[in-house]
């Protein structure tokens, strides 16, 4: 077992203040990795005092004084970017090489925001009369509280970290139950590398206790969440009382197309990308696939055999590309997608089941053909690798059906028409757009959801928005 690792508040390395601990189980063996501190309501008021009381001081400091200790901390996880893998893999179940390209990805964000954190400004517009002056100000919205998910145990937490810090805010993090080694080692590194006392806080423990002592204190003025549309909804009920602002990234469905005019070797690429990166674990995973009637089958024979090479297990064994999924309930939500799938008409062409005799909680790559609009897994989030598939006659029903969910998170689409490009862009119903292009996310472009999926947005200069406050003073000279 490793050493259990502590809370970080006001600086300080600390235990739940009642000393209760609970288990870190590693998804590939159902093995208890660690014991973390189980914080709660007395927990998060301290780290809300210890990011009151940081505030002014870190709001006042000139921005690249912001900004050193920001990119320290980014040049600290790249550093140590095997080690920072290894504990992904194990509390988490990623392969390792897809765990160290999320070390690399996460301290992205925070090299950004080091960099951005100079270039805050505000502006200053022509008035109506000579004797007046219109100054706006652009000032950090103050303490903010970070409901991260165990998907992305690193990422989650610093396209969260880097603007808010970047911007002057002070904050809280509440890393997911699942995944809490990989915050606290951030955390770990963020007080060696020097980012003040109070500045940022982690803490572990029950999230219905901590988020409820965040809303119930006005000081806390906002909370940005990553995670499902149930919690989600939850929090904005929750931020009712003191009107806290919200950011919030949800569930997503995303549809793939495969048009006939496509380059079928590209497509054929970014479906295996999309679908199976983290074992189909992200919201903005392909869901659906949707290929015109005319090229289905020589596209999803080929896409039989690239399935049929990946390799599951473990994430720590090599070669692996397709790890364990998170917990049990996880796999069994999975099977019940196929199950269902399979009772009401679709045909398992790949896959299927769990896997047999290798890592406990892997579920074999799935390709479902002959999918229909009812099927569960054609109308929510599976979150495994499982990929169902219908076809399409013309463009405008391809866009209706992947229109048809109340989900708006990512999208992807192939063709080489660049008319049809544009047309089929701009009517998806989605915050993220994938043409011909199956990987979008990087650290200085809008990332976050339509309808469902979501408000606001983060990354790049999109999320200074999120952390700051727009003050206007009109000035009569
Ligand atoms: P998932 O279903 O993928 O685990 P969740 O939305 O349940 O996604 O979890 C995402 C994050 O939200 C985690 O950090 C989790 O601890 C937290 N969370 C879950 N329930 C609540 C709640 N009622 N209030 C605040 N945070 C919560």
């Amino acid at each position: 077992m490793l050493p259990t690792p502590l809370h970080l508040i006001d600086g300080r390395r600390t235990p739940a203040a009642d000393g209760r601990t609970f288990p870190v189980v590693n998804p590939a063996d159902g093995q208890t990795i660690s014991e973390v501190p189980l914080g709660g309501a007395a927990e998060a008021r301290a780290a809300i005092e210890g990011a009151a009381s940081a505030f002014p001081g870190w709001r006042d400091l000139p921005a690249h004084e912001r900004a050193r200790p920001l990119r320290a901390l980014a040049e600290a996880m790249v550093r140590d970017q095997q080690r920072l893998a290894h504990l992904m893999t194990l509390e988490q179940g990623k392969p390792l090489a897809e765990a160290r390209g999320e070390i690399l990805y996460a301290a992205s964000f925070l090299e950004w925001s080091a960099e951005e954190a100079r270039r805050i400004c505000g502006q200053v517009i022509p008035a109506s009369s000579v004797e007046k002056r219109i100054v706006v100000l652009r000032q950090p919205v103050g303490v903010c509280l970070a409901i991260t998910p165990w998907n992305f145990p690193a990422a989650m937490i610093t396209r969260k970290v880097g603007p808010a810090l970047a911007c002057g805010c002070t904050m809280i993090v509440k890393p997911a139950e699942q995944t809490p080694l990989s915050a606290l080692a951030i955390g770990e590194l963020a007080m060696q590398v020097g980012i003040p006392q109070g500045v940022l806080n982690i803490i572990t423990g029950d999230a219905p206790q901590i988020a409820a002592a965040c809303f119930a204190d006005p000081r806390v003025r906002k909370v940005t969440f990553t995670g499902s549309t149930d919690v989600g909804r939850v929090l904005v009920r929750q931020a009712a009382d003191n009107l806290q602002r919200l950011t919030l990234e949800l569930g997503g469905h995303a549809p793939f197309i495969v048009f006939e005019d496509a380059d079928i070797d590209a497509a054929l690429a970014g479906v295996m990308a999309s679908k199976f990166r983290n074992s189909g674990q992200t919201c903005i995973c392909a869901n659906r696939l949707l290929v015109h009637r005319s090229i289905i089958e020589p596209f999803t024979a080929r896409l039989a055999e690239h399935m049929r090479a990946l390799k599951v297990g473990a994430g720590l064994e090599p070669g692996v590309t397709v790890g364990p999924l998170i917990d049990d309930a996880a796999v069994e939500k999975v099977e019940s997608h196929v199950a269902d799938a399979v009772e009401r008409g679709a045909v398992v062409r790949v896959g299927g089941s769990r896997a047999m005799g290798t890592a406990m909680r892997c579920f074999l790559p799935t390709l479902l053909e002959r999918c229909t609009p009812e099927m569960r897994c054609w109308c929510e989030e599976t979150f495994g690798p499982v990929l169902p598939v219908a076809s399409f006659e013309t463009e405008d029903q391809a866009v209706a059906m992947a229109n048809d969910t109340p989900y708006g998170l990512a999208a992807y689409f192939y063709t080489r028409d660049a008319s049809r490009l544009m047309r089929v862009a701009e009517r998806l119903e989605f915050g993220v757009i994938g043409a011909n292009d199956a990987l979008p996310s990087t650290a200085q472009a809008p990332f976050g959801g339509m309808k469902q999926s979501g408000w606001g947005r983060e990354g790049g200069a999109f999320a200074i928005d999120a952390y700051t406050e727009i003050k206007y003073m009109s000035w009569r000279l």
